[in-house]
């Protein structure tokens, strides 16, 4: 074989797409009883889009995007994540002159050039909500809880939402003076990243995976402990409507998200299992970031998950997602005759709603047996020489071998009373 697909990608076999279907149907389901909407951007944007909404100096802006100019010359990128799209496409289509607030949510592939590992591609998958027009704490706590109901939903445990505020560009101004004063001692100390993020956005130091074992970690200030008025109050309503919905939650100093248009609530859910790094979905408040992207002031909230990592942590729990993979029926004949009725007989059963399956390779009775049982057939039909000189169909229940005959004639309506 001389072509292979492109390192970090892979096919979704017919197997586990069953699996991806049930997924996405279920959160479309579960999205839409809390009224969120699906929103659908393109796969590829303006690369400046994602310079913008996600920032010049993030690994994904500097290292991590798959970046090309088109047959007209324009810079294109494939999309990293959903907001920035999403965010792009409110202001353009002047959504905030709707009725506020908007809830929205898409599913879909992102790209990231990454280095490929368990659990990790290059194109990998997401489902995601965004809401625009509202900085209600309520809402904070509903997109939380809304994706912990999705993902409950499926059966996963051992779930935990870590929590915290980064405040709003007031307060964090005089937070990072805070910070500058208390890792001046350690500078040295500090992996080579850290010393650059020292000067270029300090609050990165606090979820930097090389240094978040040493010492002096553990007492650098707290930004949900050195908040404004209203960042408190926001933070402690958020707080409140967890609690009224007996969402349990532990606050995380060091989820920050180091820049100016992230605002108040960061979270992330982990599964446990998983370990520690890889939160199955999170997400935050953006109020400053339509303003980065569109010069309009408008407030967002958004959270995004993994679905490989979501199905990653179903297999690790030992969860088998309640998939149907059996047909209704399968027609087994002998002799040509009987194998052109009953590909007419198949036609009519199917635009009955009934699954139903016959052989096409010419196999003995015996194979076209087994081709029953590897469907997982529920019911067998045998139509020979006999059966169509009667004007009948022997049916075989396959879990208990019980035979009956039934009129050709009245087939499709008896099948469709005896299929569930
Ligand atoms: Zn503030
Ligand atoms: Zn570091």
């Amino acid at each position: 074989m001389k072509i292979r697909a492109p390192r970090g990608t892979n096919d979704i076999l017919p197997q586990d797409t069953a699996k991806w279907q049930y997924l996405e149907q279920k959160s479309k389901e579960i999205f839409s009883t809390y009224n969120y909407q699906e929103i659908r951007t393109p796969i590829f944007e303006k690369t400046n889009l994602f310079q913008r909404g996600i920032g010049e100096d993030t690994d994904i802006v500097e290292k991590e995007m798959y970046t090309f100019e088109d047959k007209g010359g324009r810079s294109i990128t494939l999309r990293p994540e959903g907001t920035a799209s999403v965010v792009r496409s409110f202001l353009e289509n002047k959504i905030y002159g709707h009725a506020q607030p908007t809830k929205y949510y898409y599913s879909g592939p992102m790209f990231r050039y990454e280095r490929p590992q368990s659990g990790r591609y290059r194109q990998f998958h997401q489902i995601g909500v965004e809401v625009f027009g509202t900085d209600s704490p309520a809402i904070d706590a509903e997109i939380i809880s809304l994706g912990m109901h999705f993902i409950s939903e499926l059966g996963l445990k051992d779930l935990e939402v870590r929590l915290n505020s980064v405040g709003c560009p007031k307060c964090r101004a005089d937070y990072k003076e805070k910070l500058l004063d208390y890792f001046e001692p350690y500078l040295e100390q500090l992996c080579s990243d850290c010393q650059n993020r020292y000067d270029s956005n300090p609050l990165r130091i606090l979820d930097c995976k090389v240094d978040s074992d040493k010492d002096f970690m553990a007492d650098a200030p707290k930004i949900h402990e050195e908040l404004c008025d209203e960042c408190q109050e926001h933070f402690s309503e958020v707080k409140e409507y967890l609690d009224l919905l007996d969402i349990d939650y532990q606050i995380d100093a060091t989820l920050v998200r180091g820049l100016d248009y992230y605002t108040k609530t960061a979270f992330e859910v982990v599964c446990n299992e998983l370990g520690a790094q890889d939160a199955v979905f999170g997400g935050g408040r953006y109020d400053k970031l339509a303003e980065e992207i569109g010069d309009r002031d408008v407030p967002g909230i958004g959270f995004a998950m993994g679905v490989e990592r979501i199905l990653l942590a179903l297999e690790e729990q030992g969860i088998e997602l309640p998939i149907d993979r059996e047909i209704d029926l399968f027609i087994t004949t002998i002799g040509e005759e009987a194998q052109k009725t009953a590909f007419r007989y198949l036609n009519q059963l199917r635009k009955a709603g009934i699954k139903v399956e016959m052989d096409y390779l010419d196999r003995s009775v015996k194979g076209q047996m087994k081709c029953a049982d590897r469907n997982n057939a529920q019911y067998s039909i045998i139509l020979g020489g006999n059966e169509l000189e009667k004007g009948v169909a022997t049916v075989r229940e396959m879990k208990t071998g019980d035979q009956e005959e039934i009129e050709l004639d009245n087939l499709v309506a008896e099948m469709d009373k005896r299929v569930e």
